[in-house]
């Protein structure tokens, strides 16, 4: 790390406590002399530190420090040193190394993002403003490649390659097949972030056999399971599924069963996209006495975690459309009741009341099975219509409530950012009608969609203070970045936690730090204690905002002060520097290397 990075002037540590200047000779002997003390109880209380290498180092001083386990903050010191934490003290640290004033502000563990799709945008050249933005909300690490959408891994020399990066994606540039590949890519390219990564199970699935709905061969089977195994020896922390997104919605229960139990024989974590988010789903048969079917895709993922033992991350717990909300404290109350059997399942949550999706994740199964065909088949448009009409009165989500984010057909352009219920008026025809113009014209799984009414600030509490809830941003920039989540999230969740005063600033961190690098098994990850990789997010607890709204979602939250990235600072006084490439990929741990948490 350069020095001038540092915003503050640099300064001599030791000089401004009072304390007599040392120097680094004259420290080392300290430090060798000391050396039998210095491994102890946690916070280390000693003031003098091995300094004789010649690795940069900053120290942080005179901070709140929150360490990520969630207990209560102290004052004190943290120095960095090269790319880790050095130490970490309620003493002040004295040496001769350039200093950040931390008076008043907080010192965090970078904020990790429990669910990310940023695995795609990472390797896009000359587009940092897709990446920075997460950069300025303190988020250092993504935990990506979810909901099925992996971004590696892949058959060689697929036939069905282009199929794999739908419009999604628009300007992925996929040279690599295995995810050894693609980490390869990454790490000579330069990463603005960390990134612990999923193999998607559709996008897998896509490089076999493109989007064929039919149930796998014995020896598609095979090779799914030989692909994803490789993937994960290659250093995936896990398999992802998206179960409402073709191909995933295609899986049958045994392919998923299968999947699982491959996960849990490779000791990683298996991180479902669910089959429904709402009370009332095409995917099950509708029955009014029976229990919600958002209910019911829970229940089915819990039952394959049951029976095979795997870790489950079921993601994203949202509740679409305002007739699903009432249904929250069943799907948590039968999170807990997993939890308490034994199970180990956990969930993940963004603070906002919309989340991204793709248009086509409206329509139902056997209408996307026969695409682009059904368009054109007046029958199955008319069915479509009737069930998309019925589902959104009993669902309590319709078209005002979808937000055109992204389109791949200019035609709809001017479009970009109006909710498809105000373009239907200004096109002069049904929203319907308009739905499925875009849908065909623009391609139901290119066009980008946020969906609102996925919660309620009720809601948003209940999971802020669940304790198997981790804080994510579920961000997927196109195009363009048309979501508050890649701006705002991980402010927005802290001040919650101070405006609404639903959890401690503690917990808050601990949820975005800690507790995530714990579920993904992060090595070095999300504590702010010696050793650790020196990611560290500094926060002003009484200013920080999310700045974002409805429409205008590219605002920098207010609060973000400074970030350090593997002993780098690529954030000082709010700004991003964006010629820091800091980022490394992050290899989970087995859980033999976990060592005891907090
Ligand atoms: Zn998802």
């Amino acid at each position: 790390m350069r020095t001038e990075n540092v915003t503050m002037k640099p300064e001599k540590n030791a000089d401004s406590l009072g304390a007599k200047r040392i120097s680094r000779r004259k420290l080392l002997r300290l430090a060798t002399a000391a050396s039998g003390l210095a491994i102890g109880g946690w916070p280390l209380k000693r003031n003098t530190v091995e300094a004789a290498n010649s690795e940069p180092c900053t120290l942080l001083k005179n901070a709140r420090i929150v360490d990520g386990t969630g207990k209560n903050g102290f004052s004190g010191y943290l120095l960095i040193k090269g790319g880790r934490i050095e130490e970490v003290s309620e003493s002040p640290i004295r040496i001769d190394c350039p200093s950040l004033d931390c008076t008043g502000k907080v010192v965090a563990p970078g904020f990790i993002d429990a669910h990310s799709h940023m695995d795609w945008i990472l390797p896009l050249q000359g587009r940092d403003e897709l990446k920075l933005p997460f950069i300025a909300q303190g988020c250092t690490t993504f935990v990506a490649g979810n909901c099925g959408y992996g971004v590696a891994g892949f058959r060689k020399s697929s036939a069905h390659r282009k199929e794999i990066t739908p419009g999604l994606f628009p300007d992925a540039e996929m040279r690599w097949d295995t995810m050894a590949e693609y980490y390869e890519h990454l790490r000579g390219a330069g990463m603005t972030h960390n990134l612990a990564n999923f193999a998607g199970h559709g996008t897998i699935r896509v490089s076999m056999r493109g989007m064929d709905p039919s149930p796998l061969t014995d020896d598609e089977m095979k090779e799914l399971l030989a692909l994803l195994e490789k993937a994960m020896d290659e250093g995936a922390i896990g398999v992802s599924l998206g179960l409402q997104y073709a191909p995933g919605l295609f899986a049958t229960m045994d392919e998923i069963k299968r999947v699982a139990q491959l996960v849990k024989s490779k000791d990683k974590i298996l991180a479902v996209h669910g089959r429904a988010y709402s009370i009332l789903s095409a995917e099950y048969p509708l029955n009014p006495l029976g229990p919600p079917h958002n209910l019911l895709a829970l229940n089915e993922m819990i039952g394959i975690a049951r029976e095979t033992g795997v870790r489950l991350q079921y993601s994203h717990l949202m509740f679409a459309g305002t007739k699903s909300h009432g249904t929250y404290p069943q799907c948590l109350a039968a999170i807990d009741a997993a939890i308490a059997e034994g199970i180990d399942v956990q969930t993940d949550s963004y603070p906002y009341h919309c989340g991204n999706s793709i248009l086509g994740v409206i329509m139902p199964k056997w209408f996307r099975e026969k695409l682009p065909d059904n368009y054109r088949n007046p029958e199955a448009i008319k069915r479509l219509e009737t069930e998309i009409s019925m589902l959104s009165m009993l669902v309590g989500l319709s078209y005002p409530d979808i937000q055109i984010t992204s389109v791949a057909h200019p035609d709809f352009k001017p479009y970009e950012g109006m909710f498809l219920s105000d373009i239907a008026q200004k096109r002069g025809r049904s929203p319907f009608a308009t739905f499925i113009e875009i849908a065909e014209k623009s391609g139901e799984r290119d066009t980008r969609v946020l969906l609102h009414n996925y919660s309620n600030m009720e809601i948003i509490d209940a999971l802020m203070q669940y304790p198997a809830c981790l804080f994510m941003t579920d961000a997927l920039p196109g195009k363009e970045n048309r979501n508050p989540a890649s701006y705002g999230s991980f402010p927005l969740f802290l001040q919650y936690a101070r405006d609404r005063n639903r959890i401690s600033m503690e917990q808050a961190v601990r949820k975005m730090t800690g507790a995530t690098a714990d579920r993904f098994r992060l090595k070095d990850r999300g504590y702010l204690r010696k050793g650790m990789a020196a990611d560290v997010t500094v926060f002003d607890w009484r200013t920080v905002n999310d700045n974002t709204n409805a429409t205008e979602f590219d605002r920098f939250p207010t609060g973000i002060e400074a970030v350090f990235m593997n002993g780098k600072q690529v954030l000082q006084n709010g700004k991003v520097n964006g010629q820091v490439r800091a980022g490394q990929i992050v290899l989970p741990e087995r859980s033999s290397q976990v060592g005891e948490r907090v």
